[in-house]
């Protein structure tokens, strides 16, 4: 079993379209609350940032959230954390954010969501750390990308056991449950040509 006391959430700071979005981003603050698992986040106010932070305070969890200065007015810091950290630049955000983590997940977001899940991922492809990393696919949203990557690694560009580090579930519950679960994957990022292999069964 991974051992959990913070995870790290990368959200949307929008609250997209649908009602769905916001919902599970309350949900999984609580849960990880519950659970007595504090958060990691961005530090804002706004969008599924300050939903998944407000849910996770109403129900008595630790949440710290790291927020470059120069977004501190932009994104609308939340004043109500357990601690609010504040940086200099977005590099030393994921840097401080992943240094107080023991794992991640993504909800739906946009750019800075994905370029947040996509660098920690990296991070763990090349071995820089073995820390579990999780989508949560509220309503379907993060499917066409779930495919994305799958074709990636049919295409020879993604090895299968790196593809295997993302835990992707549709509620936070389950989603919590297999990264508890998670045994890190002994990978190594640069390949001879034959570790590659023939495409993956699908
Ligand atoms: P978004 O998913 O675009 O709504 O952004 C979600 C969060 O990611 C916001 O707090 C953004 O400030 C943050 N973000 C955007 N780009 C980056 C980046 N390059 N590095 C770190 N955080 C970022």
């Amino acid at each position: 079993m991974t051992q959990l006391a913070r995870l790290a959430v990368f959200c949307g700071s929008s609250d997209g379209v649908q009602p769905e979005y916001r919902a599970a981003a309350r949900l999984l603050g609580a849960s990880l609350a519950v659970r007595g698992i504090g958060v990691v986040y961005g530090g804002a106010a706004i969008g599924l940032m300050g939903a998944l932070a407000d849910a996770a305070l109403e129900a008595g969890g630790e949440v710290i959230g790291v927020l470059p200065r120069h977004l501190a007015a932009r994104e609308i810091a939340h004043a109500g954390l357990s601690r609010l950290e504040l940086v200099d630049t977005m590099h030393e955000r994921k840097a401080r954010m992943a240094e107080l983590a023991d794992g991640f997940v993504a909800l739906p977001g946009g750019l800075g969501t994905l370029e947040e899940l996509f660098e920690i991922w990296t991070w763990g492809q090349l071995g820089l750390h073995r820390k579990p990393l999780g989508l949560l696919d509220v309503a379907g949203y993060y499917a066409p990308l779930v495919r994305l990557v799958d074709d990636m690694v049919a295409q020879g560009f993604v090895r299968a056991g790196h593809r295997a580090m993302l835990q992707v579930a549709g509620d936070a519950d389950g989603l919590l449950e297999s990264l508890l679960r998670y045994q890190p994957v002994e990978t190594r990022k640069w390949l001879d040509a034959a570790d590659l292999g023939p495409r993956e069964p699908r």
